[in-house]
């Protein structure tokens, strides 16, 4: 049987990263170690953290004056680094969009002001508030963006213009799988194990005058201190950069991100017209707001979804559940997900509707 892996992270990773990093496990480049046994200070480790950090700034044209960093902790660990570094007892302003902004601004509000300023909790987040810059308070520290929000499938179809406040953008879920511009943000972060790579890593770029003037009371929370250590301020995750480093190679050699998004979109058609086509299936999520990665549908009925669930999981197609806050089901179609595996979904979907007709 074949497997389809539906998961919101950690999730599918291209095969041929995963042939590349088998045949290389035992025996990084003839040195007789694997990845994981090189020491982080080593020619071997600074020539992969460098190569990644190097395709990571082609594939996304990252301007010189942005820093890159690859830390721990997760994109959890950003929502209190963030205000931390820039707004500790500051106003920060931030759009509440989601599960994961909510976490963000709970983090932040231990730390500085918080003013939120759009919410989409009035219709269970299901569309992207508009925001203008006239909402936006010019003296604050920054704007905090969710840019695509993985539970609830909505996703900023544009970044808003914050004036000169800077926007801090948790791109956790759809990172590389869109043409963003990296100077429309002062600093963007994201979880690895989506787009990037395995779980354990956590990618930052931020512009280098928001790094912070004061040290922060804890080092490994510093991002100044992590960018003049150029992020081997202590053991990195040294085999999640291996990894991440492959991820990219791979990423550049398909054409780059503007590629990719061309795949993404079309994988993400093929969903929603199956789902507009429907008598069964609907989306619950506003149209004019829809994630191209993270794809919620619902019967309307807990028990069909229950049954669809079940018959999809012993079908193959793994992890379509629904995020437990939600309900339903949910395809998370990252870059490395196959259009074979979106296509096949379609047509259980279309089978099983007939069925219980
Ligand atoms: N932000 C978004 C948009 C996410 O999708 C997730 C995880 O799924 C997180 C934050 C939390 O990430 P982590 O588990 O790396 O802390």
């Amino acid at each position: 049987m074949t497997v389809y892996n539906f998961s919101a992270g950690p999730a599918v990773l291209p095969r041929p990263v995963l042939e590349r990093a088998q045949s290389e496990l035992l025996d990084y480049r003839g040195s007789g170690m694997s990845v994981m046994e090189l020491s982080h200070r080593s020619s071997l480790f600074e020539e992969i953290i460098q190569d990644a950090e190097a395709l990571l700034r082609e594939l996304m044209a990252i301007p010189d004056n942005y820093r890159v960093l690859f830390l721990q902790g997760g994109a959890s660990l950003q929502f209190s680094m963030v205000p931390l570094n820039l707004a500790k007892n500051k106003k920060a302003l931030y759009i509440n969009t989601g599960s994961w902004s909510k976490k963000a601004i709970q983090a932040a509000e231990a730390v500085a002001t918080v003013e939120v300023i759009a919410s989409s909790e009035d219709k269970h987040f299901t569309y992207i508030p508009e925001i203008t810059v006239d909402n936006i308070d010019q003296t604050a520290t920054y704007l905090h963006i969710t840019t695509n929000n993985t539970i609830e499938g909505t996703a900023f179809q544009t970044i808003p213009d914050a004036g000169k406040v800077p926007i801090i953008a948790d791109m956790s879920s759809n990172i590389l799988a869109n043409e963003y511009r990296v100077e429309d943000f002062g600093m963007i972060y994201a979880g690895a194990q989506k787009n990037i790579g395995p779980a354990g890593l956590t990618v930052v770029i931020i512009r280098e005058d928001l790094l912070n003037e004061e040290a922060v009371f804890a080092p490994m929370l510093d991002y100044r201190l992590q960018a003049d250590n150029g992020s081997l301020y202590n053991t990195p995750p040294t085999y999640s950069i291996y990894i991440a480093k492959l991820v990219f190679e791979w990423l550049k050699e398909l054409g780059g991100v503007a590629a990719i998004t061309a795949q993404d979109r079309q994988k993400a058609a093929l969903l929603y017209q199956a789902i507009e086509a429907s008598n069964l299936f609907s989306s619950p999520v506003d149209k004019n707001s829809r994630s191209l990665t993270n794809i919620p549908f619902i019967t309307g009925d807990k028990e069909l979804d229950r049954q669809f669930n079940e018959a999809a999981e012993a079908a193959g197609f793994k992890n379509l559940k629904g995020h437990r806050s939600v309900g339903g089901m949910r395809a998370s179609l990252y870059n490395a997900f196959p259009i074979e595996g979106v296509q096949a979904l379609v047509d259980f979907m279309k089978s099983f509707e007939a069925e219980v007709k």
